[in-house]
């Protein structure tokens, strides 16, 4: 009787392809750099959605 590892697969949160979760995979949860950008990208896009008027006004007089 052999046990044999079996990763964790994840699926990649871009495109949805499966990922092993190993330590060598270092872009994990997503299965490459590429797709690692472009989430990360998503995310910072949503953070600088900041309605203008809420900022408050310069003090000028
Ligand atoms: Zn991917």
């Amino acid at each position: 009787m052999k046990e044999t590892p079996v990763p964790r697969v994840v699926t990649c949160r871009t495109c949805g392809k499966p990922v092993a979760w190993i330590p060598e995979n270092t872009y994990r949860p997503f299965c490459s750099e590429r797709c690692r950008s472009i989430d990360l990208g998503a995310w910072a896009a949503e953070e600088y959605r900041v309605p203008e008027q809420s900022k408050p006004l310069p003090d000028e007089q």
